[in-house]
């Protein structure tokens, strides 16, 4: 078995674009693929489109036909349908279907090799779609290529332990794979009474037989590095001890940083990168070592997204984070980076930790224990059942 995790990317995933002016632009592929190349990385799958048969075990018929209806007729269609087109967050471009349906074959080909054995663990960087629903496209995912591989895995009746680091609530995953007990999702994001989508609440738990396989950490604004952490550290163990997990799937969403510039929860990449480590660690010790890993969201293309992509790549790669980043990389971005006002690139893949207030704190202390005591009972519940 290769040491080296299998790295998703090729040609297809700068095709997923909605356009110049957009916040999630594939612009982050350039810095970032060079950023892991300088670390010795090396693309082993391009995505390719997922077949509708494939694309239909987690969205619905009616669904695909408006994104292919919206991929050939691009300027013509005045009125948005099932949350694509003009005004919104998913505004439609030419042969959005075959884009979106690249990035969710990408996930699904990585999750099949890691069910065949060929890799242990994978990294899909342009993955990470979450918010998309069965039947309609939201914040920017126009299909939900996380869901679309934990589904692949349930098709082997596999186990699937879900976790969301993004700063936004993974909706479309959940709401997906909410009466499945079992795939257990757990999302740590700025809470809903701030932030896109405006939901994952601490009480949102599931329901019916998989109640208890829906976990959500909601965090206040000027949550700092130290303390969501502490949330991800003192939570996600306890809950994949309980769920016997046969494979593990995580989100890597950057926008939790300082600078992205959506959000709020001023966290760093140290603390993304050690997240990261403690889900691979997870993995070994539960699931066989079964490991997909995605992007997300991330706003700061040059600063923050490179490296937060290069420490998971790190952490499934077994290798010990560098002292500092390559002159030579910050060299051949820097100019594009000033031009974005995402200037200077930082010299070290780590960065300084940022503070939280002790009110703060005790905040989110108190949500993790709510959770936590809510969850467990309902969990141990649901894993006794199945
Ligand atoms: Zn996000
Ligand atoms: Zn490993």
């Amino acid at each position: 078995m290769p040491d080296q995790p299998l790295l998703v990317f090729g040609p297809r995933s700068s095709e997923y674009d909605f356009g110049p002016a957009h916040p999630l632009t594939p612009r982050r592929f350039g810095p970032g693929i060079d950023l892991l190349r300088t670390l010795g990385a090396e693309p082993g799958l391009a995505p390719e489109p997922a077949p509708d048969s494939e694309l239909l075990w987690s969205h619905t018929q009616a669904y695909l036909e408006v994104v292919k209806r919206f991929s050939t007729d691009v300027s013509g269609r005045a009125e948005a349908e099932a949350g694509i087109g003009p005004g919104g967050d998913n505004p439609s471009f030419a042969d959005m279907h075959d884009a979106a349906a690249a990035v969710a074959g990408g996930s699904i080909r990585a999750m099949e090799a890691i069910l065949q054995g060929d890799v242990e663990h994978a990294f899909h960087p342009g993955g990470g779609l979450h918010h998309a629903m069965r039947d309609r496209a939201s914040g920017f995912c126009i299909y939900d290529d996380p869901a679309l591989a934990i589904a692949r895995a349930r098709r082997e009746a596999k186990r699937v332990l879900y976790v969301d680091l993004d700063v936004h609530h993974g909706d479309g995953v959940e709401a997906i794979h909410a009466a499945d007990p079992g795939v257990l999702t757990v999302s740590f994001h700025e809470s809903g009474r701030y932030l896109f989508p405006g939901t994952g609440f601490a009480d949102d738990v599931g329901e019916g037989p998989a109640a208890g396989t829906v976990v959500n950490v909601p965090l206040p604004p000027d949550t700092g590095d130290g303390a969501w952490l502490a949330a991800v550290t003192s939570l996600v163990p306890e809950l994949a001890a309980e769920f016997h997990p046969d494979v593990v799937v995580s989100q890597h969403g950057a926008d939790s940083h300082l600078w992205d510039p959506l959000a709020h929860l001023r966290n760093t990449v140290t603390a993304m990168g050690a997240a990261a480590r403690l889900v691979h660690d997870l993995a070994h010790e539960h699931a066989g070592g079964r490991w997909l890993a995605t992007g997300g969201g991330g706003y700061d293309v040059y600063r923050v997204v490179p490296r937060s992509w290069s420490l998971v790549w790190l952490a499934a790669a077994h290798r010990e984070v560098p002292a500092g980043t390559p002159e030579a990389w910050r060299a051949r971005w820097d100019g594009e980076a000033r031009r974005y006002g995402q200037a200077p690139l930082p010299a070290t893949f780590d960065d300084p930790p940022t503070a939280t207030e002790p009110s703060t704190e005790r905040t989110i202390e108190r949500t993790v224990d709510a959770v936590r005591s809510k969850v467990l009972p309902l969990l141990r519940a649901a894993v006794a059942r199945s």
